[in-house]
């Protein structure tokens, strides 16, 4: 073959993964640092906490008698279907994803924002689980579109505390990260409400931002915040503590230095942890077998800056000598309070 016949072949077969297959083989790598992965613990104390994590911001929480999940997002889509196609929840990989998790009742499921990345498939986890969907009022129209009865859906209040068991979750509004790119933070972030219920397969960006929310939960054991977008509020959370926060970083290198510092100061500054679990690092296209892997190459707006998210995060570890970063293995149960 010469060399032009080679060139053709290789645009060609890239075409077809883009195009027909929907999945664009580059990916980045994340940016965690390898060492920062905690070890699954053979035997879970009885009564612990406990967390898995899927990717994400999709997190289950445990204390051994109630269970519940931040998100609960399984279905994977290539970008095809992501950027000019339609998406909904993929049933049997919720299914999977469940099981996988080795759950099959939940208490409630609340997506940190209405993003399809976060809030699509929480009706369909609420319909195989009995779980609460709770949330705003965009979430509960997504639910509404997937046909969840009213009786299963929570429309949560900005800063008033609701029990899932020992657990005590208060979902404070703040702000979606913001995409540097003004066009880019106006297609996602304008027009933030869904305000209808919302019946899939639709596009991507019908799934509005809705509500960002932070999750502040108490439970007699200890405190654990979550950030599910990489956004802040100045002074929102002056009146909240955790001992544990789960920092989502989605986009944050692509930001100033500045933004970066601000967000810090804003999450981590305020919540005074001495543990900080980085999420929302992984590829939204990728599968939820093996290794994690950053965003596609082809997804710029989300893995431009890379670079700058794991030099920021181990910056960090190293001026807070008093906070240990650790990431968080696939499905594994570990334990966050013993
Ligand atoms: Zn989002």
């Amino acid at each position: 073959m010469n060399k032009g016949v080679l060139a053709v072949t290789a645009v060609a077969v890239c075409v077809f993964l883009v195009l027909v297959v929907g999945r664009y083989p580059f990916y980045t790598a994340v940016p965690v640092d390898p060492d920062w992965e905690v070890k699954a613990p053979a035997t879970i104390p009885p009564g612990a906490v406990t967390v898995r994590f899927t990717g994400t911001t999709t997190l289950l929480f445990s204390d051994g008698t109630t269970e519940w999940m931040v998100d609960g997002w399984f279905s994977r889509h290539g970008l095809w279907q992501l950027g000019v196609g339609k998406i909904g929840p993929d049933s049997a990989a919720v299914s999977a994803g469940l099981a996988a998790n080795e759950v099959d009742k939940l208490a409630a499921v609340i997506p940190v924002h209405s993003h399809f990345d976060h809030a699509m498939d929480a009706p369909e986890v609420a319909r195989q689980t009995g779980a609460i969907l709770m949330g705003s009022e965009s979430t509960a129209n997504i639910g509404r579109g997937w046909g969840l009865p009213e009786a299963q859906i929570r429309v949560l209040e900005n800063r008033a505390p609701v029990a899932i068991g020992a657990f005590t979750l208060t979902a404070i509004e703040s702000q979606h990260f913001q995409f540097p790119d003004p066009e880019i933070r106006a297609q996602a972030l304008a027009n933030p409400s869904i305000e209808a219920p919302l019946v899939p397969p639709v596009k991507m960006l019908d799934y509005r931002v809705g509500k960002p929310y932070v999750f502040h939960v108490q439970h007699p054991k200890g405190s654990f915040a979550i950030f599910g977008s990489a956004g802040f509020e100045p002074g929102a959370l002056q009146d909240y503590a955790a001992d544990v926060v789960f920092l989502g970083v989605g986009g944050l290198g692509s930001q100033t230095a500045q933004y970066r510092e601000n967000y810090w100061r804003e999450s981590v500054g305020a919540m005074q942890p001495t543990r900080v679990i980085p999420v929302h690092y992984d590829s939204l296209t990728a599968t939820l077998q093996g290794p994690f892997v950053g965003q596609s190459a082809i997804l710029s707006v989300l893995s431009s800056g890379a670079d700058n998210t794991l030099h920021f995060l181990r910056s960090k570890a190293e001026e807070n000598a008093a906070i240990s970063l650790s990431t968080l293995p696939r499905y594994k149960e570990i334990v966050l309070f013993e």
